[in-house]
C-alpha cells in the first residue's frame, strides 16, 4: 500500500494532537447494575490526550476488558479514580482476569504485556483467561517468551512473587458463538469484516443490560443480528466527507475509497444499521476524523446528518 508524505503522515505536526476532548463522563445511573467504559478512544494516531483501544463491561463490580490498547492500564487508573471512585473496587488488580480481544491490529494489543504483568506485580494470583482470534495463543506465548527474564526473577529474586497471576489461558474463537458465559453474564462473539484480517465483536448480556462492542469494521448480517434492540453499540466510525485527506489507503481518492471501506464503518452504514435494529444508544470510540483545519467535532456533525438517535462521541473513562 502506498503512503504518500504529507503532514497528516507526520502526527505530530497535526491540529489532533493538540486536541483535548475534555474530562471524562458519567452518564449511567449509578444504581444500575452494569457499566460499560470507554477505557481508551484512540485510532492509532498519538494523541496524548486519548489513549489505545481498550474497554469494558462492569457488572455486579465485575470487569471484563475487551482490548488492551496503548496505555491499557494507565486507562484502568483513569477510569477507577474517575467519577468520585465510583469504579475503584471494580477495577481492582485482583480482578483484572477476563479479556476480550477483536482482533490482532497493533493499536488494539500492545498494551497486552502490561494488562498481563502489571496487575500480577500487585499481587493477582489468578492466570488471566484471554478470548480473541486465531493467533491469540502465539501473541501470548511469544510476550511472556519476551518478558522472560522479569517473570523469572519476579519470582525468584526480592520480590517472591506469586507463580500463578502471570500465566494466560488463551481461548482462540474459530466460529461465531457463545463464548463465555458465567453467574453475571454471557457474552457471544460474532465475526464481521475489517480488511484481510480475522476481526470479532461481542455481544454482553446480563440482567440489566445488552451491549454489543464492535471490533473496528463493517457490517454483515451477524453484526447486524447482534444489535437488534441492543442497549448499546460501541463502534468505531470513519468519516465519508474528509477520506480525501486520509493519511493512508493510497494515493488517488478512488485507491483510498476502495481500500479504506474494506476497513472502515461509514456514518450512512452506521445510522442505517441503528435504525433498522433499533439500537438504544450509540458509543462511538476509535474516530477516524480526517477533517482539515481538524475539528474534532466534524465528524460527529457528520454523523447527525444521517442518524438522530441517541448518540455520544466519547472520551476515554466515559462510563455509560
Ligand atoms: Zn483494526
Ligand atoms: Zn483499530
Amino acid at each position: 500500500m502506498k503512503k504518500r508524505e504529507t503532514d497528516m503522515m507526520h502526527r505530530f505536526k497535526t491540529e489532533e494532537i493538540l486536541c483535548d476532548p475534555g474530562p471524562a463522563r458519567m452518564f449511567a445511573d449509578t444504581k444500575d447494575r452494569t457499566f460499560v467504559v470507554t477505557l481508551g478512544t484512540s485510532t492509532p494516531s498519538p494523541n496524548p490526550y486519548r489513549l489505545g483501544a481498550a474497554g469494558a463491561v462492569v457488572v455486579d463490580h465485575y470487569p471484563y476488558l475487551i482490548d488492551a490498547g496503548e496505555g491499557v492500564i494507565r486507562a484502568i487508573a483513569k477510569a477507577a479514580t474517575a467519577h468520585g471512585r465510583f469504579l475503584v473496587d471494580s477495577f481492582a488488580p485482583k480482578k483484572l482476569t477476563t479479556l476480550f480481544i477483536t482482533h490482532l491490529h497493533s493499536d488494539h494489543i500492545v498494551g497486552l504485556s502490561s494488562l498481563i504483568l502489571n496487575p500480577w506485580i500487585f499481587g493477582r494470583t489468578e492466570p488471566m483467561t484471554i478470548y480473541g482470534p486465531e493467533g491469540t495463543k502465539e501473541l501470548v506465548d511469544h510476550l511472556l517468551k519476551a518478558h522472560e527474564r522479569d517473570i523469572h526473577e519476579r519470582i525468584n529474586g526480592a520480590e517472591r512473587s506469586n507463580d500463578t497471576g502471570w500465566r494466560v489461558e488463551v481461548h482462540e474463537i474459530t466460529e461465531s458463538r457463545v463464548v463465555h458465559t458465567d453467574e453475571r453474564i454471557t457474552v457471544e462473539a460474532f465475526f464481521h469484516p475489517h480488511g484481510t484480517i480475522a476481526n470479532l465483536g461481542y455481544k454482553f448480556t446480563s440482567s440489566d443490560k445488552s451491549v454489543v462492542w464492535a471490533g473496528d469494521g463493517k457490517i454483515n448480517e451477524e453484526f447486524a443480528d447482534a444489535c437488534h434492540g441492543v442497549d448499546m453499540l460501541v463502534t468505531e466510525i470513519c468519516s465519508q466527507e474528509t477520506l480525501p485527506n486520509a493519511p493512508w489507503g493510497g494515493l488517488s481518492e478512488q485507491e483510498k475509497e476502495d481500500i479504506i471501506w474494506s476497513y472502515h464503518l461509514k456514518p450512512s452504514e452506521l445510522a442505517e444499521l441503528a435504525d433498522r435494529e433499533g439500537i438504544g444508544r450509540l458509543i462511538l470510540i476509535h474516530e477516524s476524523n480526517y477533517s482539515l483545519p481538524y475539528r474534532s467535532e466534524a465528524l460527529f456533525e457528520e454523523m447527525r446528518t444521517y442518524y438522530s438517535g441517541e448518540m455520544v462521541s466519547s472520551r476515554d473513562a466515559d462510563v455509560f
